[in-house]
């Protein structure tokens, strides 16, 4: 196993990630999206750096558990299911579908598992019984539950906020924040459980408090904490999620166990559209579909994100994306080139996470780049500088190439990768396949997500292409562990 390092917001220094526990196996948590419209690239730009912070992790010989949720209740997706007069489940299953299309299309690797907020109600609220019992938390009259922040005093240590500051509200909580959140003793407070209000309409939950659903924050220390422990590795998120919702999460957290929530905070930077923020009034918010319609490849777009530093703001533009696809044909044609007529045995397994460590004799500062902080700039230079002197038909460089190539997931661009073999898959888990895939030609969604999970949960990927689909064996280290 090798180790890499990686820029840790809480101690803003870079650090060498090591596993706490001793069966080895990395917790990694990321914030996943909220299921109301289409992902944003900016959304996939941080979806994509902590896909390549897990493929590194794995080619590096690392053993990992990654959880990535879906929020799928909030103010955007109730109103969203309003609006089309659906369920609440049916709207979001609608718009988790896409999501994981789109993630396939940009080739990123499944989660090992992908919790649901409304499925972990009662972790939630078992989670907020405990902090009112230690008296971090208290009610309000119509039924709401606000975490008090001054009862933490470490608050604000990981975005560097000031609580003063909170206090006056120096950090811009808007009107509409404080008209739906009335009862709070002070400003800094923020929602553990909301009271359910009638234009909620039929999305509630029962709880201690009366009707309502949960906060947003929440969410996530529940679930982490339910699939990796009350103390997870490492934590991702885009920057924006740093204060409140990161800080939100230690605190109620901590305030829970009393231990450590997070060691190792994992942050990337935003995506720019035309050196400005993305935003629908401005027209500048492209979605993956987008850039489809405009005729761009899947590949190009994957590249163009990921090819800034993630600790730097990257400015999207069409002429980059432009730039993106000519580098992609270049490093294809210069493969071609080195190894046509080759009969190389593929070096990438097509269950990634069974990889096995290789050792570097042309990539090395390649794979350096990458192991020190996600350097993938650097990583594409280094690859481009040792292509152009490259001799032909070199196996070694073949083998390291595909590796490196596959970290940053533009494998299946420039390879032919070969279908994966597999070996034995049971009758039960073929039966699921061909319902979900029906189910899914019948545009029932919620029922194809719905068995695409069962089979997630069994240890099964589901890989669609234009015809049909092929199922993937993948490995969770800490259920493997547990069985024997
Ligand atoms: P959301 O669905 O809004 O909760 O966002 C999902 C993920 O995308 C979070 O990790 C956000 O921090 C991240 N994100 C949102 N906007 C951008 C952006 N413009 N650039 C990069 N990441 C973003
Ligand atoms: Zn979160």
């Amino acid at each position: 196993m090798e180790t890499i390092k990686l820029y840790n917001t809480q101690s803003r220094a870079i650090e060498v990630v090591v596993p706490q526990h001793i069966d080895n196996v990395l917790r990694i948590y990321c914030c996943g999206p909220t299921v109301y419209h289409y992902a944003h690239i900016g959304n996939f730009r941080t979806f994509l750096i902590q896909d390549i912070l897990r493929r590194l992790l794995l080619a590096m010989g690392h053993r990992l558990r990654f959880v990535r949720n879906l929020t799928d209740v909030d103010d955007k997706t109730i109103h969203g299911a309003q609006r089309e007069n659906t369920s609440l489940e049916n709207f979001t299953a609608q718009w988790t579908h896409i999501f994981h299309t789109d993630c396939q299309e940009l080739n990123i690797l499944d989660p090992d598992v992908e919790p649901r907020a409304t499925e972990h109600i009662g972790e939630q609220i078992a989670m907020i019984e405990t902090l009112i019992r230690k008296k971090h938390a208290y009610v309000v009259s119509e039924g709401s539950v606000y975490f008090r922040i001054s009862s933490y005093t470490a608050y604000g240590k990981l975005s560097g906020i000031d609580r003063q500051s909170l206090q006056n509200n120096e950090h811009g909580a808007t009107q509409a924040d404080l008209a739906d959140e009335y009862g709070r003793d002070s400003i800094r407070d923020f929602a553990l459980w909301k009271a359910y209000k009638p234009e909620d309409g039929a999305v509630f939950w029962e709880s201690p408090w009366g009707k309502g659903r949960p906060g947003w924050h929440i969410e996530c220390s529940a679930m982490a904490m339910k699939y990796l422990g009350e103390t997870i590795d490492i934590h991702g998120g885009g920057i924006d999620l740093c204060f409140p919702h990161h800080e939100n999460e230690i605190a109620q957290s901590v305030c829970v166990t009393g231990k450590p929530f997070v060691r190792h905070w994992f942050h990337s930077e935003h995506l720019q559209v035309d050196g400005q923020k993305m935003s629908k009034s401005l027209g500048n918010l492209f979605t993956l579909k987008d850039l489809k319609n405009k005729g761009y490849g899947v590949h190009a777009i994957r590249y163009a994100l990921i090819s800034g530093h993630y600790r730097q703001i990257l400015n999207f533009t069409l002429s980059g994306l432009d730039a993106a696809q000519s580098a992609l044909n270049k490093l294809k044609t210069k493969i071609m080139h080195l190894f046509q007529g080759c009969d190389f045995s593929p070096a990438i397994a097509t269950n990634f996470p069974s990889q096995a460590v290789i050792t570097y004799e042309y990539l090395r500062g390649a794979i350096e780049a990458l192991k020190c902080d996600l350097n993938v700039p650097q990583c594409l230079g280094e690859i481009f500088a040792v292509l152009n002197n490259a001799t032909v038909g070199n196996e070694q460089l073949w083998k390291e190439l595909q590796t490196v190539c596959s970290i940053l997931g533009i494998e299946t661009y420039l390879f032919d990768r070969e279908e994966p073999r597999i070996v034995e898959i049971p009758r039960d888990i073929e039966i699921l396949a061909a319902r979900r895939w029906q189910a899914k030609q019948d545009k029932n969604f919620k029922e194809s997500d719905h068995l695409r999970r069962l089979l997630m949960e069994q240890g099964w990927s589901i890989i669609d292409h234009q015809e049909g689909y092929r199922l993937e064996k993948k490995r969770d280290p800490i259920i493997d562990a547990a069985k024997n």
